[in-house]
């Protein structure tokens, strides 16, 4: 008896009619027959090359342009901002991802932008699609003083080994990779598919990494398992890639809902998982010896900061919601090879870090950043710690504003509530939280609402998320607040935290002391109805799995 065919869903089935990879030619043709041209399958496709359809779907693209460990070169940095320019009416995002994002690009642009990204060094590959998005690091490797080794060199190996690399370039689903090489871990790998975390072995102090699986967010969050092992740095690479075959073997390909790590490892549990790799990388590993507890991972890396190199030190600039003008980032492009050696890195959070400025220069530095209006050192604890998603503006999968909604609340926030410690706010247009909602201290997650008869823009919103020591998914507490009044739900919020915290207690701390009672009549919002709408629409998202429109 033959064994049945696997059931596919539409985008393995589209795959195996062409890969995926295969459609750069079709990219050029497309480029001068027009984008009515494109069939639906190579629009799935051209995500293999970081292009997307964006919303409303009038024949623009958003472009990723991946930037592994979110190491930008000053020329890098000047080539996005022409392109930002010239193609993509004038700004670029930068994502949790540490890469770069720009919109408005018309399908007739993409040769000549594809040609001026190759001369800065700057690849889309892979930047979407079902393959390795972008390797991210610490982004302060090599820098920072306290790390315990520069992971940047493992981070570009793994990245370098996995471009284009057709081997790995039809995975179930989309594939995170976190290197971290530092103890406070900012760089999420408890979210991400593979996280590898830089570590001393106890029992002789040889530096190695230690191996977490299957994290991930969305509408079924995971934090990722430990797998018991020991990994020398040359052993990185074999050790990943292993990992990689698992999830390209053993994935699930039947339903998208199902296609990510963290429900193959779930099912399998840590132990299976490990004796799965051991046998394909075909050498033991030695146990964990210690554990080592992260420190308090929230780290912003804004203001100026020593390196360990004597006599230098990083700059990061706080960039509000990830989105910087091209005359803003041509600015940070100049000044960084004027003050600095030219090194530029993005951060998770969506800011940027200007290295290696010597001591002298610090002073002109930081007054031609304020003199551009960039904020540093003195920038507000939400400026610091406020991200966004793209949101309705471009994604296809958003039901609400959240960039400019970002922006607002960080404006009313800044100007009426001070705060004395730093908070995440993660604004989400859909429950994909691909600005982690999850893990934030006070995160939305957008949604549709009935007030008063009429549909409005609404948040659900979740206290008391967190990663590394604290690790814990925040509790939703508060649902379907109107939008146009979450400025003041937070701040109700917030200035219930200032004047009811105990000596020394976080927000997390007191957002769980708290319970939903308590927290809710803290926060006061106006009761809404559920939006019939909405409720089916995401019953859709969640059943569907979509591909998550722009922020990774
Ligand atoms: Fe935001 Fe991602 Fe949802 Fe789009 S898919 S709205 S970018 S969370």
């Amino acid at each position: 008896m033959s064994t049945p065919e696997p059931k596919l869903n539409a985008v393995e089935k589209l795959k195996r009619a062409k890969h995926p990879l295969d459609v750069w030619d079709d990219i050029l043709r497309y480029a001068s027959e027009g984008y009515e041209s494109i069939t639906e399958d190579d629009f799935a496709r051209m995500r293999w090359y970081g292009m997307y359809r964006q919303r409303p779907n009038d024949g623009h693209f958003m472009l990723r342009l991946k930037i592994p460990n979110g190491a930008v070169t000053a020329g890098q940095a000047q080539a996005v901002a022409d392109l930002a320019r010239e193609y993509a009416r004038g700004f670029a995002d930068i994502t949790t991802r540490q890469d770069f994002q720009l919109h408005w690009i018309r399908i007739e642009d993409m040769p000549e932008i594809f040609c001026r990204l190759e001369e800065a060094g700057i690849t889309t590959t892979g930047a979407c699609g079902d393959v390795t998005r972008n390797v991210v690091g610490c982004p302060v490797a090599g820098v920072d003083p306290g790390e315990i080794c520069d992971a940047s060199g493992k981070v570009m190996e793994v990245s370098n080994f996995l471009l284009g690399n057709r081997d790995y370039a039809d995975l179930p689903r989309k594939f995170k990779i976190s290197i971290s090489g530092c103890p406070v871990r900012c760089n999420q790998p408890e979210i991400n598919d593979i996280g590898l975390i830089a570590a001393r072995r106890g029992s002789n102090g040889e530096v190695g990494f230690h191996v977490r699986v299957g994290g991930g967010l969305a509408a079924e969050p995971y934090l990722s398992e430990w797998l018991d092992m020991f990994v020398l740095p040359e052993q990185a690479l074999p050790v990943v890639v292993g990992i990689t075959e698992i999830f390209r073997d053993c994935g699930y390909r039947a339903s998208r809902k199902h296609a990510r790590l963290k429900f193959l490892v779930a099912d399998w549990g840590p132990e299976k998982f490990r004796e799965e790799l051991i046998r394909r990388i075909g050498f033991s590993l030695e146990p964990r010896d210690r554990q080592e507890e992260p420190l308090d991972p929230y780290r912003d890396h804004i203001g100026v900061h020593r390196q360990k190199q004597e006599g230098l030190y990083w700059v990061g600039i706080a960039v509000p919601v990830g989105r910087i003008h091209a005359d803003d980032l041509e600015t940070v492009a100049s000044l960084t090879r004027r003050y600095g050696d030219g090194s530029i890195r993005n951060t998770n959070m969506q800011n940027m870090l200007i290295l290696n400025v010597p001591e002298g220069n610090l002073p002109p530095l930081c007054r031609a950043l304020d003199d551009a209006g960039l904020h540093h050192a003195r920038a507000s604890q939400y400026r610091r710690g406020l991200i966004a998603c793209t949101g309705i503006q471009f994604c296809n999968l958003s039901v609400v504003e959240t960039k400019a909604r970002g922006a607002s609340i960080l404006e009313y926030l800044e100007k009426n509530v001070p705060i004395s410690q730093h908070i995440r706010i993660n604004v989400n247009g859909c429950p994909n939280s691909c600005a982690q909602f999850h893990i934030a201290d006070i995160g939305l997650q957008g949604c549709l609402a009935r007030l008063n008869g009429e549909k409005v823009e609404a948040f659900d919103v979740s206290l008391g998320g967190g990663l590394g020591r604290e690790q814990a998914f925040g509790r939703k507490v508060l649902r379907r607040v109107p939008a146009t009044e979450i400025h003041e739900v937070i701040r109700r919020i917030l200035e219930g935290f200032e004047s009811r915290r105990e000596p020394g207690e976080t927000f997390q701390h007191f957002s769980r002391r708290l319970s939903d009672e308590e927290m809710s009549r803290l926060a006061g919002a106006t009761p809404t109805e559920e939006d019939p709408e909405h409720e089916a629409r995401l019953i859709t998202l969640v059943a569907s799995r979509p591909e998550s429109g722009a922020a990774v």
